[in-house]
């Protein structure tokens, strides 16, 4: 194996030779990748095609004890470093360019015990690989709703989908988590073993150690399911959407709800004078009582004449997969999230304007209904700290050709300033944007809980190892 040269932690490139490069790989069970190498391209891409980034090395780990050692390697040297798991999230995170990436996307494996209706989940797993194995056992865990995302980083961060105002977020169903922290040491954190770094890692992410596998608890979920979507004229959006609000506040907490302001899709089923056109779409998931099914969504599909309503029941797997074709991998994308303490007329007119002049028709603007399990659980239970926010908005720009990347990303950035002055805040980490201004966005995602994280990271990364998603120095 050739030498390489690659970036250190403080920004300097040094030389790392053929024979340590060697050693490390025959180490492994893995594999070792570097510039030229048979994978590495494939291996260096996330999701996002507007990250493009080389890093020098990159281990795909087998298991805990190739993480072992690719973290006491990136210690040992010193090296810039990054985590991979799913590659999803849009900031590139994953990818450290011109350091080292510990990759876990090959550690995909799911063991369900079904009488203690729980799920272990080796951290490169997919949703659909966890969905996978809990769906024959009429078990699933509250994830988000695209299938390929991975679960580690989704989990990481809060993690919010279907099941989100009936069980929480994915880390409010975390048994415990199993970790090699900074020091190279293999720990399962949990409320009763190291609960400051299990309070730490549900929502404070790749900050404390490369996570290994998560243990979920399980709920019970019928099949089918009602799953809600309903596509109105957005000249009705205001008066759609002033229901739904007033609707949601009553609704139980087996609905879950996200209303996104799009372009109508260019679906068989939609009349083909409508495709494109600006629209408001409710979409959702009831996963109550089944037999109360059609009371509790029929008034949110009949507000107003919908232009096409593609609600069903479908099997939970199949909900779970609704929006994956939407979201194919190498697409170029931008998002930015922030939550809002109310929804008002004012809101709408904004979403809906800049709806109307959104570069991308591809580009949605999402809702997601908080509030329920997620509220309930006290702000200081987990480093995850705005709970207490009833709406998020995610700010989606999807677009395909480069030549119109900035005037995509300048359309979020603006749209995300106007809803800034509205009373709310904060950010999702899982939907970050910007994360060049680290303080703010710390204080952002973290807001109270942040000092105790420090202290925390202080402790278990003294010599600031690992960088996280965001860092928490
Ligand atoms: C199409 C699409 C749909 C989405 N839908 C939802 C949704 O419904 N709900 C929701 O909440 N979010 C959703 N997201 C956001 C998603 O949760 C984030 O992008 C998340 O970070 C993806 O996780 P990943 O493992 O794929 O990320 P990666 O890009 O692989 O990792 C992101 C970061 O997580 C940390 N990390 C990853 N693995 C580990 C590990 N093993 N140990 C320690 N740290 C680690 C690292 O800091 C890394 O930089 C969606 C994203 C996409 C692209």
């Amino acid at each position: 194996m050739n030498w390489i040269k690659i970036e250190t932690l403080d920004e300097k490139r040094i030389e790392l030779d053929g024979e340590t490069l060697r050693d490390l790989d025959n180490d492994l069970r893995g594999n070792l990748l570097k510039t030229g190498d048979e994978g590495y391209d494939e291996a260096r891409k996330g999701w996002n095609g507007m990250i493009d980034r080389k890093p020098a090395l990159i281990l795909q780990a087998s298991g805990p004890a190739d993480v072992i050692k690719a973290v006491n390697f990136i210690r040992e040297h010193r090296l810039k470093s990054s985590i991979r798991a799913g590659g999803h999230n849009v900031s590139g995170a994953a990818i450290a360019d011109q350091g080292m990436v510990i990759d876990v996307s090959r550690m995909r494996s799911v063991h369900i015990n079904p009488e203690e209706k729980t799920a272990v989940v080796e951290s490169g797993a997919l949703l659909g690989d966890l969905d996978h194995e809990t769906v024959p056992f009429g078990l699933a865990a509250p994830v988000g709703v695209v299938s390929q995302t991975g679960v580690a980083g989704l989990t990481l961060h809060g993690g919010v989908g279907w099941l989100t105002r009936k069980h929480g977020l994915s880390i409010d169903n975390l048994k415990s988590i199993e970790v090699v922290t900074p020091e190279g040491n293999l720990i399962k954190a949990s409320a009763e073993n190291h609960p400051d770094l299990f309070w730490a890692l549900r929502g404070g992410g790749g900050n404390f150690g490369v996570v290994t596998a998560f243990e979920f608890n399980l709920h019970p979920v019928e099949s089918p399911l009602a799953a809600i979507i309903t596509i109105y004229p957005m000249d009705k959006a205001e008066r759609v959407m002033n229901f739904v609000r007033e609707y949601m506040a009553e609704a139980p907490d087996d609905l879950m709800l996200i209303t996104e302001y799009a372009r109508v899709p260019e679906m068989p089923e939609i009349a083909e004078e409508e495709h494109g056109k600006p629209a408001l779409i409710v979409a959702g998931c009831y996963s109550g009582p089944q037999d109360k099914a059609e009371e509790i969504t029929s008034p949110l599909r009949t507000v107003v004449e919908p232009i096409a309503d593609l609600s069903h029941n479908l099997p939970w797997i199949e909900i779970q997969q609704i929006f994956d074709e939407d979201y194919p991998e190498g697409k170029l994308y931008y998002w930015k999230s922030i939550y809002l303490d109310s929804i008002s007329d004012e809101v709408f007119a904004l979403l809906e304007k800049y709806t109307r002049s959104q570069p991308s028709p591809d580009t949605t603007t999402d809702i997601w209904f908080l509030g329920g399990y997620v509220e309930r659980v006290p702000k200081e239970e987990t480093a995850f700290f705005n709970r207490h926010h009833p709406y998020m908005v995610g700010i989606e720009a999807n677009w395909e050709d480069s030549a119109d990347s900035e005037a995509n990303i300048s359309w979020v950035r603006e749209l995300h300033g106007e809803l800034e002055k509205l009373p709310g805040g904060g950010r999702y980490l899982n939907f970050p944007g910007d994360l060049d201004e680290r303080e703010l966005v710390l204080r952002a995602a973290y807001g109270d809980n942040l000092e105790r994280l420090k202290k925390i990271k202080a402790k278990y990364d003294p010599d600031n190892i690992m960088p996280g998603l965001l860092n928490i120095s």
